[in-house]
């Protein structure tokens, strides 16, 4: 069988995944007997450990959206009240015309861009984006060229000298970068499309939104530029601690999508009690500005120890990459971590470039001071070497 050959292709190269099991408790991990914290997580804010909170929104959520199903497609018997009371509210704090939100970020990212695609339209992605736009510009009819990461100078040439030739260019990136944790500048970009008129911004926010900006709506936000991003996306699975995902964007961009975007069309809506969580959530978010600013305080000191250590740190955010370089050595690092009680996972090729595997460092709001002073120790401490271990 071929799948069998392959997975001992995988098993032979130190590739083989499988689905990890583990005891979640607040920000701690319990796995193979061990208790760890858990420095891999998505739940920036805290928002997903705080049992309070959620309780809180049970007691006061109405009957109306008790409900654990939509049983439809929001184009037939699915659009709930609370579905529509999201996208006003999202469009309204945003500043814009309209929102649409869809099931997940998967669904964002491999929907919107074979609707608004066609084969005379040219896409410049960055190299690094997620795997999930990748999948969008290979479902859609345009041409797609990828620029070098962050490499503005690249970008600008490449709409110069196509421009000319294309009905439509996208220019598509993250704003801040899951694997790097890097910041684009978005307003850079913006004011690299609004010099010409057939050239669009797709911006996705996932690991920014909640996070980053006054009002926590991300780095466009933070950087001024709101109203100029034509595509501007985020999910509700990570910081937001819910599920789905949403684009801000024209009235008719709007209406456009609900006409033609496959994966919003026939896919059943999500759960109203969902929909009724992620806009309590929302709604608040303005109100966390301590968890932000905690979040990127503690960031900024795991930042210094990875480059005190000796490592090389593209990070300006709560994704902290721990780049060691080789994969062995990565998975040896990432052991000795978790012995030292902080759940890490390495990073390998091909999610990342070959000599740059890692550890992916992701902070919440909710770890405790000492536990990051712990962390910032065990970074710092020079690595036991390994005994013929390569
Ligand atoms: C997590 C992520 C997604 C996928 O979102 P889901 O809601 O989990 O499907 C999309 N884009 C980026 C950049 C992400 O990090």
């Amino acid at each position: 069988m071929q799948e069998e050959q392959i997975l001992h292709a995988l098993a032979r190269e130190g590739n083989l995944r499988t689905l990890p099991e583990a005891e979640h408790d607040g920000v701690w991990i319990g796995q193979d007997g061990r208790r760890m914290l858990n420095v891999a997580s998505n739940d920036y804010l805290g928002l997903a450990s705080d049992r309070g909170l959620q309780e809180e929104f049970l007691r006061g959520v109405p009957e109306r959206d008790r409900l654990l199903s939509a049983s439809s497609s929001r184009l037939l018997t699915g659009n709930f009240a609370v579905h529509r009371e999201l996208e006003v509210l999202l469009a309204g704090r945003f500043g814009r015309e309209s929102a649409l939100t869809f099931s997940s970020g998967y669904h964002l990212n491999t929907g919107i861009l074979p609707a608004v695609a066609d084969g005379h339209t040219l896409i410049l992605a960055d190299k690094l984006v997620h795997a999930s736009l990748i999948d969008g510009i290979r479902l859609s009819a345009a041409r797609c060229i990828r620029y070098r990461h962050q490499d503005y100078r690249q970008l600008q040439s490449l709409v110069e000298k196509h421009h000319a030739a294309f009905s439509r260019l996208i220019i598509v990136t993250e704003s801040v970068f899951s694997m790097d944790g890097d910041v684009a500048p978005l307003a850079a970009l913006a004011e690299l499309k609004k010099a010409y008129p057939n050239v669009m911004l797709y911006v996705d926010e996932a690991h920014a939104v909640g996070v980053r900006g006054r009002h926590g709506l991300g780095i466009a936000e933070e950087q001024g530029c709101l109203a100029d991003i034509d595509f501007l996306c985020g999910t509700f699975g990570k910081a937001l601690a819910s599920v789905g995902a949403y684009v801000v964007c024209s009235r008719l961009m709007h209406d456009y999508l609900v006409n033609r975007m496959r994966t919003l069309i026939f896919t059943t809506a999500l759960p109203p009690l969902n929909v009724a969580w992620t806009k309590f959530v929302f709604s608040r978010l303005d109100g966390w500005k301590d968890r932000r600013i905690r979040l990127a305080s503690m960031a900024e000191k795991v930042r210094g120890a990875v480059r005190r250590a000796g490592y090389p740190c593209p990070s300006e955010s709560h994704i902290v990459p721990l780049v060691v370089g080789e994969s062995e050595k990565t998975v040896l690092k990432a052991a000795e971590m978790r012995q030292n009680g902080f759940y890490v996972l390495p990073v390998r090729p091909p999610t990342v470039p070959e000599g740059t595997s890692r550890l992916r460092l992701s902070l919440t709001a909710a770890l405790p001071e000492a536990e990051v002073e712990r962390l910032v120790e065990a970074i710092e401490a020079p690595s036991i070497p390994s005994e013929g271990g390569t």
